[in-house]
């Protein structure tokens, strides 16, 4: 069986059938840009080509299994199952701006281990194929529909490395942004890495409209390295020749979670500066969303706000991200691999 997101066998089923280009327009129109259901959208077909197309086709890669939405604020997790049975999670953001976001996620699991994220604990399976990143979009587009809401920016913050997921992740980017597909701009699709040179280096030159993330975390080397233990490999001087890279194709953002007693004091502060001087960039503060079996603490909210504001001060353009869904776990760094079914 294709799958929805094969534009190859897409083609072919449309020779088969003699389907009318406009005709197919219509039915990818329906899949990817006006989040339909599957009726709908074979509905779009000549009548003599619906009942191949729907036993050639594959509908779902993903089941959804479990949707939690938050008591507190706008946030839906959505659970999905993978067909060889592993669950990965996506969330929906409705912040009060209107403007729903979807996090997803780009691994099963993570290799990374980073010393302040439930995700990492778990370890690493598998990683995501491009279908299985689609469907978390084409899924949760759907889901949010009947609010009248579309997904406007798709973020790649959730489970897993996306840049060690390369392959994949520039089919999906491929998908997301191809005009008779999703048609998103890249500004709207942000991709966030621990900072693996090599594969920002492919970044920047595949897809220079796509946002970048480095989730930075620490400009001292030795405390970064205490908290990510890719650091090790990939040293901040190296990370910051491919930020200045980056950077020609407009801001990247820099995630700094604020760790108290970690990286949150006034050396953590200039050696912040310092590294990001002449680097156009956007920092986003981020809290820590504490979870069970982490014993790291975050920096209060008071002190957190003086840092950010230190840092404007500095001429830094900065924002302290406002974390939604820490009810239902679906805040940064608390997805968690569930190890069995429920
Ligand atoms: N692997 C990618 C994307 C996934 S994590 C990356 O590291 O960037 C998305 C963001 O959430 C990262 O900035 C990550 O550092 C942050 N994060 C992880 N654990 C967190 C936690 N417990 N509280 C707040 N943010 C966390």
């Amino acid at each position: 069986m294709a799958s929805i997101y094969d534009t190859a066998g897409l083609e072919a089923l449309r020779v088969r059938n003699a389907v009318q280009p406009h005709r197919m327009k219509l039915f990818r129109n329906a899949l990817f840009k006006k989040a339909r259901g599957w009726d709908e959208a074979l509905e779009t077909l000549p009548e003599n080509a619906r009942t191949d197309f729907a036993d050639t086709l594959r509908f779902e890669s993903l089941e959804l299994a479990e949707r939690h939405d938050s008591e507190i604020d706008g946030a839906s997790k959505l659970i999905f199952k993978t067909t060889d049975g592993h669950l990965i999670e996506s969330v929906i953001l409705r912040p009060k701006t209107g403007r729903t976001s979807l996090c997803i996620s780009s691994q099963i699991g993570c290799a990374c281990y980073c010393s302040f994220c439930a995700t990492g604990k778990m370890g690493f399976t598998r990683n995501l194929t491009s279908d299985e990143i689609l469907d978390q979009v084409t899924q949760a587009s759907r889901l949010v529909k009947p609010e009248g809401r579309s997904i406007r920016n798709v973020v790649f913050m959730g489970m897993g490395e996306p840049l060690l997921n390369l392959a994949h992740l520039f089919e999906a980017l491929e998908f997301l942004r191809a005009a008779p597909l999703f048609n998103y701009a890249g500004s709207r699709l942000m991709v966030s890495t621990v900072g693996i040179p090599q594969a920002m280096a492919r970044f920047t030159e595949q897809h220079p409209e796509v946002q970048l993330a480095l989730s930075l975390h620490s400009a001292r080397q030795e405390v970064r390295e205490k908290l990510m233990p890719q650091a090790r490999t990939y040293t901040l001087d190296r990370l910051r020749e491919e930020l200045l890279n980056a950077s020609q194709n407009g801001k990247v953002m820099i995630e700094y979670l604020m760790l108290a007693g970690v990286n949150d004091g006034e050396e953590d502060l200039l050696a912040l500066e310092d590294y990001l001087r002449d680097i156009p960039v956007h920092i986003n503060i981020i809290p820590f969303n504490e979870y069970a079996g982490c014993n790291l603490r975050g920096t209060p909210k008071a002190e957190m706000t003086g840092f950010s504001n230190r840092l404007k001060a500095a001429g830094f353009q900065t924002t302290l991200r406002y974390s939604l869904g820490a009810d239902i776990a679906a805040a940064c760094g608390q997805l968690v691999q569930h190890k069995k079914g429920f």
